[in-house]
């Protein structure tokens, strides 16, 4: 056996964590009767570096979340040779908007009407439509951000009518439970939400994606239909 540079130990423990959670999503997928294509892993890589982000790409990863503006503005520009796609899945204050709109190709945690507004002002291009989905707050949590449920249908109809935005779905962080199977019921309920919202047939609208399910319970998340599902401590350690 050659001898390793930490560095070689850390990747391979890396692409090893991938391998496994493709695999656990994979069957989750057959479970459920569903196509493994139809879903995306985002790897969340929030307060990791850049290098990190290299080595998951270099693992097959394509898809980046990352809660801060501030933070991906930082390591963007250190991978511009790599061909990422970009979700930006945290709180965005409404005068991160800019900034945001130029580095992100989605946004999950659209949280307001006010918002939505604000990122349909810029476009990079005119008549580019940014993919954004509403972040909805299921559990009623008073710390954590998302639309109420009663919310998400006013507010999807408003989104429809901004020229340069397009609905795509929606997301939710369920409250946390120690045993993943009782966050099924919320899974169910965003999903069933989007299905309203599509049956609403409103312009601009394709409720394909469901952003949820994380470390601790995605095989629950992709049984009831998830298509972003979004990984950070399962792939990088813990933070
Ligand atoms: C940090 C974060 C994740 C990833 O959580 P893990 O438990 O580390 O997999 C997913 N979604 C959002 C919105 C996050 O902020």
């Amino acid at each position: 056996m050659p001898a390793h540079a930490n560095g070689d130990l850390a990747t391979s423990q890396l692409s090893g964590n991938i391998r496994s959670i493709r695999d656990r999503m994979e069957a989750a997928c057959h479970r459920a009767g569903r196509q493994p294509q139809d879903l995306r892993l985002v790897a969340v890589s929030k307060t990791f570096p850049a290098e990190a982000i290299r080595e998951a790409f270099e693992a097959g990863v394509r898809d980046f979340g990352e809660n801060r503006v501030q933070e991906a503005a930082r390591k963007k520009p250190l991978l511009e040779d790599l061909n990422i796609t970009w979700h930006l899945i945290g709180h965005l204050q409404t005068n991160k908007a800019r900034t945001a709109r130029e580095l992100f190709d989605y946004v999950h945690s659209i949280d307001s009407f006010r918002l939505a507004s604000k990122l349909d002002e810029t476009p990079r291009d005119p008549g580019d439509r940014l993919p954004v989905l509403l972040q909805v707050n299921l559990g009623g949590e008073s710390a954590k951000s998302g639309l109420r449920e009663e919310a998400v249908e006013e507010i999807a109809e408003g989104v429809s009518r901004l020229a340069n935005l397009t609905l795509r779905g929606l997301m939710l962080i369920p409250p946390f439970f120690e045993v993943p199977e009782q966050s099924r019921p919320y899974f169910r309920r965003l999903r069933e939400l989007a299905a309203r919202i599509e049956a609403g047939r409103l312009p601009n609208v394709s409720m394909k994606e469901l952003s949820m399910g994380m470390s601790h319970d995605f095989e629950v998340a992709v049984e009831e239909g998830a298509t972003l599902v979004r990984v950070g401590t399962a792939i990088f350690g813990s933070r």
